[in-house]
């Protein structure tokens, strides 16, 4: 085991633009960035490791928040990263992003490009297996996006960037025809993409494997008081569960905790092995802009700083 101490736990927040139809109808931008790890909204501070504003590339993202992550994976670590925020506050955008426009790029296709250009500069003794899985929870059951079965996960050896996102559209459109509503559905599922990276040198048998968990997580927004009822209600309630799980969980890790709560939820058993421990974590939390969405923004935030 490794000493706890140095489990690190990164808590970034990034603020999407002002959507169309929030500047349509004459939103006023709310949040005050009084320096690089800090952020007001109506006078409440909030601090986080790094913030960023809304102007922020897809680039500076990746730079800021995830690259470094990608060389202790393959050090051999383990590692989670997370994108926490209410539905339309950016988490798939941070995520995923558009896979195959390198401006556009995302968290995830930037990782699996970083990965493959090391593997590509390493001498030829080192040899590279690379494996992904991805899938979904969804009322506390795991969906496997490459099969399409409730069942243990597929996992996919692949050889090149484009074979990783060919993987990628492959799950997504698994996820498609398995509902009417993509946009209802996605905020209602977290969904999980694993890359496992293993390496072996050949001439001195010396082997390393480390992996990576990726998660766009359900939208964090409380459902209304009123209307909820049935399956929504389930749902809601189900989220809302799944999600303080994981506060639990990161809370305990952050205060060095030696009991973590891990098995109070699906998500946080399948994680155990990269959150804690051997392990780099890192929470994205997103928010909007908008002063329509307040009280939303602000409860994001303080679930965040729950983790520092
Ligand atoms: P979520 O996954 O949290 O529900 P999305 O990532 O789908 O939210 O974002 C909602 C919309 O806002 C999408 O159309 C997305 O392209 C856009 N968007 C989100 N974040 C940004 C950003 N930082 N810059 C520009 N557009 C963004
Ligand atoms: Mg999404």
């Amino acid at each position: 085991m490794v000493d706890p101490a140095e489990c690190t736990i990164k808590v970034m927040c990034r603020f999407r633009p002002l959507n169309k139809s929030e500047v349509e109808r004459g939103d006023k931008y709310i949040p005050k960035f009084t320096g690089e790890d800090q952020v007001s909204i109506s006078g409440k501070p909030f601090m986080f490791d790094r913030v960023f504003g809304s102007n922020t590339t897809q680039e500076q993202m990746y730079k800021a928040s995830a690259q470094k992550i990608v060389k202790d994976v393959l050090d051999g670590y383990n590692g989670t990263i997370f994108a926490f925020g209410q539905t339309s506050s950016g988490k798939t955008h941070t995520m995923e992003g558009s896979l195959h426009d390198p401006d556009g790029m995302g968290i995830i296709p930037r990782i699996v490009q970083d990965i493959f250009n090391y593997i590509y500069s390493m001498d030829e003794n080192l040899e590279f297996h690379i494996k992904v899985s991805y899938f979904e929870i969804y009322l506390d059951r795991i969906k496997d996006l490459l099969d399409g079965m409730y069942c243990g996960c597929t996992e996919r050896f692949v050889c090149s960037p484009d074979e990783v996102m060919d993987t990628i559209d492959e799950g997504k459109s698994n996820r498609h025809v398995a509902v009417t509503n993509m946009n209802e559905h996605s905020s209602r599922s977290h969904s999980i993409f694993q890359i496992n990276v293993k390496q072996e040198n050949t001439a001195t048998e010396q082997k390393l494997s480390g992996k990576l968990y990726l998660v766009d997580l359900a939208g964090s927004e409380k459902v209304g008081k009123t209307g909820a009822e049935g399956a929504v209600l389930e749902e809601a309630k189900n989220i809302n569960k799944s999600l303080s799980a994981l506060g639990n969980v990161i809370s305990a890790l952050a205060e060095g905790s030696t009991y973590v709560p891990y098995r109070d939820s699906k998500m946080t058993r399948i994680l155990q092995d990269s959150l804690g421990g051997n392990c780099r974590t890192t929470m994205v939390i997103c928010a909007s802009p908008s002063a329509y969405n307040e009280a939303e923004t602000k409860s994001t935030l303080m679930f965040g700083q729950r983790a520092k």
